[in-house]
Parts: structure tokens; C-alpha cells; sequence
């Protein structure tokens, strides 16, 4: 194997304005510098996907820091060891971590979510999508803050997503009706057909709120949000008693400058007593080992399945990412940088 002397490095170039554009991104050339002791280099074989990206280019507080100007874009990826000076890792170990827009990344021991090695047998883009944050995102917020009962509604917003469509059939599996909201004939045709969701609203050509009333006569027991916005205040509005909440995201206004009005429905959670509950997924990671292994084997039963968007060459990192802001995924969202240089 030879390796390249330059490395290929998206940055974030300026804090985006409204929705974000290939021009908040530049693309540089730089020389590989030589590993220290305790390093490894990774080849970056696949790029993930994730609205909370657009959010992280915000110079504002939140549960991580922003990216800075000048910085490589951060991104979850999986890659492969092709020179170690770390007792860690390996020559040939394929690792996932927070690699970035780029051709090669340093690692090293310790961090918050340091680079682990991918157990064997698992096909690498399972580490970023249905067995990674996504769905783990939908694993625990589902189960742990939706608390689905047997029998119950549960409806999901972001349906045909990586997330959505992952948290809709673990709802189906603990014996839920389950009813997806997504963008477009085609996903909605996919939550029906290949998901096995029982109804699917198209919110680009339906009332969202009317078509809440006429699948969930007696209200929605659970309510998964990926979305926000107008999507949410119509599921606020139609709850069953003792409803659940899980706000996990509001993808809507990532890119609006201001937050918009909120929701007008509120007051439906008290005259139902039910709950809205928001979460971060990486509060978790003690348990993510057990969540993971546990959704690859639905994933191998053929009880869940998983849909993958895959993209290809790092050039394309910037009109990747805004496939997501424009509904063009379905399921999880990835752009494939290299094939691994290391025969396994
Ligand atoms: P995803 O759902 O695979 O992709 C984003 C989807 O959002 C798009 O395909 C699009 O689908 C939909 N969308 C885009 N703009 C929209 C708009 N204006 N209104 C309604 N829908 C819109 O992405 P994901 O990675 O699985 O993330 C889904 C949500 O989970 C995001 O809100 C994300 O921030 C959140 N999340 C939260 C956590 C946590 O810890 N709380 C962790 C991971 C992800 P349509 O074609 O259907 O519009």
C-alpha cells in the first residue's frame, strides 16, 4: 500500500447565514505530517451524516463546542489504521470516531468518545446509521422516554430518516401502531411497504393535522419528533391521555436565523397530563454497547430494516450534508471517501 503525501481537508470557512451553502466550506491540500508517539493515522473510508453538524457551526453554547473557523468540519466516520505509533491501535484496525471531512485523521487515546476499534463481522457503514448514534438516538429515546406500551399509537416525524424510520419499527416490534410522517410518495411508500409502518402521512401533499384526527381518532399515545415546527404543533394537538413527548430533534428550523413562533398547541399537554421530554443520546454511552448489539441483531433477523443514502468522493462533503436539509435521504445519509487501502 502507498500512502499520499497530501491530505484533503474540508474546513469550515465562515458561520452560515439562514440555510447553509457549499461556500460556508473550503477545501484545502496539506501535507501529512509525521506521527508522535502515541498516534495512529486513519484513512477516512466513510463520512456520517447528521443535522446537529449545521448546528455545531453556530458560534453559541451547546452540548458540544462549536467548530471553528478554519477547523476541519467535524463529522462521525469510520476509517482504517495504515500507520500506528500506539500501543491502541493497529495497522489494518478499522475505527470509527470523529474523523472529519477529510482523507486522514490523527488519533490518539483519550477524549470524550475516543476512537474505538469496530468489532469484527459488522459491515462498516452499520457503525454510523442503524448501530450508531442514529440509531441509538431512536433506540433509547423511544424506549426510554416514549415508554411504548402493546397496543398503543405511537406516531413519528422524520419517518423515512435514519432515525425516524428506525425508531418507528423498534415501536412496531414492542407491538405499537405505528403511523410515519415524511416528505414525498416515495418514502412514504417505503415506510408501508419495506418498513411495515401501518399508515404514512405525506407531509408535502397532506394535512398533517386532519390526517392526525382521522388515523388517531382517540389521540397519539407517543410522540417521536424529529422536526419541530407546524409538524409538531399538529401532534400536540391531537394527544391521547397520558401521552409521551420525545422531543429528539426540530431539523425545521436548523438552518432558520431565528427560532420561529412556538408551538401553539401547548396547552393540550395539560388537559391530557401528558409529558414532553427532550433528550441528547450521548448521555447514553454507558449503555450504548448493550443498545448496539442489540439492534444489530434485529438488523440480522430481518426485523428492522435499514435504508443507506451513500454518496461518494470527499469532494462532495458540502452537497451531502444539504441533502439532508432538502429531504433527499432516505434512511441514513453517508458519503463513502475511500475503499479500505488494507486487505483485511
Ligand atoms: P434524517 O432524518 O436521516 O435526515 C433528515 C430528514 O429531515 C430529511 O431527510 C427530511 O426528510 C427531513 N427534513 C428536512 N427538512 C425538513 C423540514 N423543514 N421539515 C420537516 N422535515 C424536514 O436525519 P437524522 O440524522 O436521522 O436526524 C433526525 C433528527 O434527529 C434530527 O432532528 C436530529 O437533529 C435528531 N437527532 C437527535 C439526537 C439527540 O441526541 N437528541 C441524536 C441524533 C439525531 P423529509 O423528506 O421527510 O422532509
Amino acid at each position: 500500500m502507498r500512502m499520499a503525501d497530501q491530505n484533503r481537508q474540508w474546513l469550515l470557512r465562515a458561520r452560515p447565514s439562514g440555510m447553509v451553502k457549499p461556500g460556508d466550506f473550503e477545501l484545502r491540500e496539506a501535507p501529512l505530517r509525521a506521527l508522535a508517539d502515541g498516534e495512529a493515522r486513519v484513512r477516512v473510508l466513510y463520512l456520517s451524516f447528521d443535522p446537529a453538524m449545521r448546528g455545531w457551526m453556530e458560534d453559541r453554547p451547546s452540548y458540544i463546542p462549536p467548530v471553528q473557523i478554519g477547523e476541519v468540519m467535524r463529522a462521525g466516520a469510520v476509517g482504517q489504521v495504515v500507520e500506528s505509533r500506539s500501543p491502541d491501535y493497529e495497522v489494518g484496525d478499522f475505527l470509527q470516531g470523529t474523523f472529519g471531512w477529510q482523507d486522514y485523521a490523527i488519533v490518539a487515546r483519550g477524549g470524550v468518545m475516543p476512537a474505538a476499534v469496530l468489532p469484527k463481522g459488522v459491515p462498516l457503514t452499520w457503525p454510523l446509521g442503524v448501530c450508531g448514534i442514529t440509531g441509538l438516538t431512536a433506540y433509547f429515546g423511544l424506549l426510554d422516554l416514549g415508554k411504548p406500551k402493546a397496543g398503543e399509537t405511537v406516531v413519528v416525524s422524520g419517518a423515512a430518516g435514519a432515525t425516524g424510520s428506525v425508531a418507528g419499527q423498534i415501536a412496531k416490534l414492542n407491538g405499537c401502531r405505528v403511523i410515519g410522517i415524511a416528505g414525498g410518495a416515495e418514502k412514504c411508500g417505503w415506510l408501508t411497504g419495506t418498513a411495515h409502518f401501518d399508515a404514512a402521512i405525506d407531509y408535502k401533499r397532506e394535512n398533517v393535522a386532519r390526517r392526525l384526527h382521522e388515523l388517531c381518532p382517540k389521540g397519539l399515545d407517543v410522540y417521536f419528533d424529529n422536526v419541530g415546527g407546524e409538524i409538531l404543533d399538529a401532534a400536540l394537538g391531537n394527544l391521547a391521555q397520558r401521552a409521551r413527548v420525545v422531543l429528539c430533534g426540530g431539523i425545521s428550523a436548523y438552518n432558520e436565523a431565528a427560532p420561529p413562533p412556538g408551538p401553539r398547541n401547548l396547552m393540550n399537554l395539560v388537559i391530557t397530563r401528558s409529558r414532553m421530554e427532550g433528550f441528547i443520546v450521548i448521555d447514553y454511552l454507558a449503555r450504548f454497547g448493550e443498545a448496539a448489539a442489540q439492534l444489530a441483531k434485529w438488523v440480522a433477523e430481518g426485523k428492522i430494516a435499514h435504508a443507506e443514502d451513500i454518496q461518494h468522493g470527499l469532494e462532495n462533503a458540502p452537497q451531502t450534508f444539504l441533502r439532508l436539509f432538502q429531504g433527499k435521504n432516505l434512511g441514513k445519509q453517508l458519503l463513502k471517501v475511500a475503499d479500505p487501502p488494507i486487505a483485511g
